[in-house]
């Protein structure tokens, strides 16, 4: 399934064909356990979800008002009607309706069976126990008919959905208090790097402290994802080869960053090709050149750049989607639009760029957008101020202040 080819002799690889050769090779998740609703928020439903009620259930008022008989209704002509009770919501009016009667009716409240009708407490006057409707009164308006929403036995939500807020609560409305969905995933992130500090601790010569670990546990805070820290692993084959098979074992996924690129990777790519099938690939992306993906035992490898900025963009870009795969939720895409930019961007062809940049839209809905500042693949600071990428093509050569470009706002899925 998967060839091992050293990085130097690969050729440099896209976004897309990273993605699909990635895509092609996961198979996801199809164990499920039962979970409580209350429980379900970001889950993946691992079955359909069906109502067995209507909903609504009864006919009830869309406002606050009176409840009347249509075949009370005159030709447009104002009328008057007995007020004979009350239908509140939870409490719904218990008597008979005669010809010639309504009934005041809160929102939500059940329509008594001889109504069809209601009008806005605001379009009518009230005189002791009479009602007196005007003129072209409206007939079968405010009401909300039995299954208007969803009709006993239809869909709620879709195998593979990742439930959201609003499913909860459209689940919980047609009285459903388990769903069935797919287990999380178990994902073992650990750094690599002799220079790691942790934080808490002094820096000495030549240390720099681990970020990327914040960086990986944060994008990975996801109720599909079991993440294990397994913190910091020195660039030493041993400890590099402990570390992958114990971790293959009982893991779906490891992610580790830094030790990728071609000077200081000996040792990783020397354990992964000894423990795995992988392949070491460049990619023609900046920044985030070199990327290792692969399989160790039934575990899912992913290499990450160690610089940061380079983390998150191949994360983003190519892990994100295997993972979303992989817990069997439906694909999403990232929104993207076009923005006029506002600073000049510079960019060599040869490699896609994604630059950070700073999204505004102004009183018209127009979208602009400006550089967030340096873009080294070291710049924490510039991505923390981003809310976006700048998207730009392989063969551009930089952008003029005016230019339209491609932006990709920060988590927005479609
Ligand atoms: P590498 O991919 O190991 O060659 O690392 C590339 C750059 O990223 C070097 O400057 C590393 O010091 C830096 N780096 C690697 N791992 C981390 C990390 N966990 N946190 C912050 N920077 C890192
Ligand atoms: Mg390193």
């Amino acid at each position: 399934m998967i060839d091992s080819c050293s990085l130097e002799k690969s050729p440099m690889l896209t976004v897309d064909a990273a993605v699909n050769h990635i895509q092609a090779a996961i198979r996801p998740i199809n164990d499920s356990e039962l979970v409580a609703l209350e429980n379900a928020l970001g889950r993946v439903l691992a079955e359909s979800v069906y109502s067995h009620i209507n909903l609504p259930h009864e006919r009830n008022s869309a406002m606050d008002g009176y409840a009347f008989s249509s075949h009370d209704v005159l030709n447009g002509q104002p009328f008057t009607l007995a007020l004979v009770g009350t239908s509140w919501a939870g409490k719904p009016f218990q008597g008979q309706l005669q010809c010639g009667q309504c009934v005041r009716i809160f929102t939500g409240a059940v329509l008594p069976e001889q109504t069809d009708s209601v009008i806005m407490q605001e379009h009518i006057q009230r005189k002791a126990d009479h009602i007196h409707f005007p003129a072209n009164t409206k007939i079968q308006q405010n009401v909300r008919a039995v299954g208007e929403d969803v009709p006993q036995g239809s869909l709620l939500c879709v195998q593979g959905k990742k439930l959201t807020a609003v499913d909860l609560a459209l689940l919980a409305s047609a009285g459903i208090n388990t769903v069935n969905v797919l287990r999380a995933i178990n994902i073992a992130i650990f750094s690599t790097g002799d220079e790691l500090a942790a934080v808490g601790h002094p820096l000495k010569t030549g240390q720099i402290y681990d970020s990327n670990r914040y960086l990986l546990t944060g994008l990975l805070n996801d109720p599909c994802y079991n993440v294990t820290d397994l913190g910091v692993i020195a660039d030493n084959k041993p400890a590099l080869t402990d570390a992958f098979t114990t971790a293959a074992k009982n893991h779906d996924v490891i992610i580790s960053t830094g030790g990728a690129s071609v000077g200081d990777a000996d040792y990783v790519k020397e354990v992964l090709t000894e423990c795995g099938q992988i392949n070491f690939w460049k990619l023609a992306i900046k920044p985030g050149k070199p990327l290792t993906f692969g399989t160790i035992g039934a575990c899912y490898f992913f290499g990450l750049p160690g610089n940061p900025v380079s983390a998150q963009v191949t994360f983003q870009k190519i892990v994100a989607p295997a993972l979303q795969q992989l817990t069997g939720a439906a694909m999403t895409q990232s929104l993207q639009l076009t923005a006029i930019c506002t600073s000049l961007l510079k960019k060599s062809a040869g490699r896609q760029e994604f630059q950070r940049g700073i999204l505004t839209q102004n009183e018209h809905g127009k979208f602009f957008v400006s550089s967030a500042g340096q873009q080294g693949s070291n710049i924490l600071s510039a991505l923390s101020l981003a809310n976006c990428y700048i998207i730009l093509p392989s063969e551009c050569q930089g952008v003029e202040v005016g230019d339209k470009v491609l932006v990709e706002p920060f988590s927005v899925a479609i």
